[in-house]
């Protein structure tokens, strides 16, 4: 590997950030922190029709959100600045110049109608790639088809014209990719790439290599979609003098939608009701209401999440600190085929991570949500209410949902389960099981325990007769913890008043 490892991450301020981008994002990150390397962000945007205005803010505060800090970008500044390509133009037109005096490169005038034409005449005569190429270029008003004087002068007259790269006509381009081994690409089903711009502004292809050469960046990972463009950076690298410091190429597969058909986007996170985006945005043309902070994720648990999605760790562990990540993590591990994307694991690995930290740095959340709805709790019960509902947690939120009975009386009992359940023997086990706690002394879950089994037995009944309706009576609901460690922490008083109101409420109905 070549050291020292700089990566990047180059997200387009264009929209908001797919989660996709988010695990192009952490592998980046990962092989930096590995490697004690250096992690650049660095803005792109040299693509002003889809610019997005508070995209590049959104991008921060998602990078934020997670926890991932880059080594150098926008914000933080370093020695291969700046980080945002608008503000890089100067650096651009230097390579540029040499591409075109050494004949790499040529000025093309043509207009969009004229290139239109060019290609439905090609298109007629059935050639397999109609586009402006080693062959169309012959015919087409460009530096390579017009004398040098006429150029000149239509340049100096502020003719609009692009800058192309002027690709080989028949070469097979070779080049090893970490995830896809060998790729062999023949330049004959390659255009000629617009390098610059009418605007003058430089396209994706030719910032990003030139970007990549001068932050002495030695991986690109990045998507897959980014495939059949590497030919093309891999011979700007050669006509600019630089392939034998070209980086190594890491192309990730696609994430797919849940169905495992077709990449996953915001149509099928609408359709399943997930998110795809890492925070909310509100923007023109994108509103994401909800996205993973909102819905209650932790950073790290959604980039435990990410991590497993095309990269394998070995072994039958899953569950990993972002410390662990970041030590397992090698890119002979990625994997080659597109993943589906699972939004149940993700909630399993929330889950997960949740249970991993103490108890008691959730408790101070129960306390705040409680509050919300105006109930005060003391933190010893608040903590005994975690610990006793912390299985059914998926997010943190749901500490106070899941425990939040133990504050709130129940209001309606379910018709489908009384239906089921409710007849007189019931009520007589639920009067006695009532009275013996009314009278029980020594307050323990084991006391409880036996007296649930006495009540049964004295009626010759069973367990799934009782503890439902008993449930209901204290909580209103019809799943949950425990419900003798439930009437433990109840208390006696609460207990017995709840089953009064609920046996009250049986005779009106
Ligand atoms: N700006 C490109 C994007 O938005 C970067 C692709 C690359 O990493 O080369 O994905």
């Amino acid at each position: 590997m070549r050291s020292p490892v700089h990566v990047r991450f180059a997200p387009s301020p264009t929209g908001a950030l797919h989660i996709g981008s988010v695990r192009t994002l952490l592998y980046n990150y990962l092989l930096a922190k590995k490697e004690q390397g250096r992690f650049i962000l660095r803005i792109e945007d040299t693509d002003q029709k889809r610019f997005v205005v508070d995209s590049e803010q959104y991008i921060l505060e998602s990078l934020r959100w997670l926890g991932i800090v880059p080594d150098e970008g926008p914000e933080q500044g370093g020695d291969f600045g700046p980080y945002r390509q608008s503000e890089r133009t100067a650096m651009y037109t230097v390579y540029l110049k040499r591409l075109l005096e050494e004949g790499h490169a040529y000025y093309a005038f043509d207009t969009a109608e004229e290139i239109e034409n060019m290609r439905e005449r090609l298109i007629a005569a059935k050639v397999t790639h109609p586009q402006y190429n080693a062959i169309s270029r012959t015919w087409m008003k460009n530096s390579l088809t017009m004398p040098k004087e006429e150029v000149e002068a239509w340049i100096a007259a502020g003719k609009p014209y692009v800058v192309r790269l002027k690709m080989p006509h028949k070469e097979l381009i070779r080049f090893y990719d970490t995830v896809r081994g060998w790729v062999k690409v023949d330049t004959a089903v390659l255009d000629d790439k617009v390098l610059i711009k009418s605007n003058g502004i430089p396209t994706y292809h030719f910032a990003n290599v030139v970007d990549d050469y001068l932050m002495k960046i030695t991986h690109v990972i990045r998507g897959e979609e980014w495939l059949p463009s590497t030919p093309v950076h891999l011979l700007l690298y050669r006509y600019l003098g630089w392939e034998s410091v070209a980086p190594q190429f890491v192309h990730l597969p696609l994430l797919l939608a849940p169905s495992g058909v077709g990449k996953l986007s915001k149509r099928h996170a609408d359709q399943y009701g997930f998110p795809v985006f890492p925070i909310a945005w509100h923007a023109e043309g994108l509103t994401v209401n909800e996205g993973f902070r909102e819905q209650g994720y932790l950073p790290d648990a959604l980039l435990n999440f990410l991590a497993l999605l095309g990269w394998s760790p070995g072994g039958e562990q899953e569950v990993f600190t972002r410390e662990a990540l970041i030590e397992k993590f090698s890119l002979e591990r990625l994997g080659r085929s597109g993943v589906k994307f699972d939004i149940a694991k993700a909630k399993w690995f929330n889950q997960q991570h949740i249970k991993q930290q103490e108890l008691s740095v959730w408790v101070g959340y129960f306390i705040q949500e409680a509050q919300k709805e105006g109930v005060t709790c003391q933190e010893n019960d608040a903590l005994a209410i975690c610990e006793l509902v912390k299985e059914r947690v998926t997010f943190i939120k749901d500490f106070w949902l899941e425990g939040r009975f133990f504050y709130v009386d129940p209001l309606l009992y379910d018709e489908n389960l009384l239906h089921k359940k409710w007849n007189s023997q019931a009520e007589q086990m639920m009067i006695l099981f009532a009275s013996k706690l009314a009278t029980l002394i020594e307050w323990s879950l084991l006391f409880l325990k036996e007296l649930l089994q006495e009540v049964i037995q004295c009626h010759h009944s069973s367990v799934g007769a009782l503890l439902p309706l008993l449930r209901m009576a204290l909580t209103g609901l019809t799943a949950g913890p425990d419900v003798m460690a439930i009437i433990y922490l109840l208390g006696k008083d609460k207990s017995c008043k709840r089953i009064t109101v609920f046996l009250e409420a049986m005779k009106q109905r």
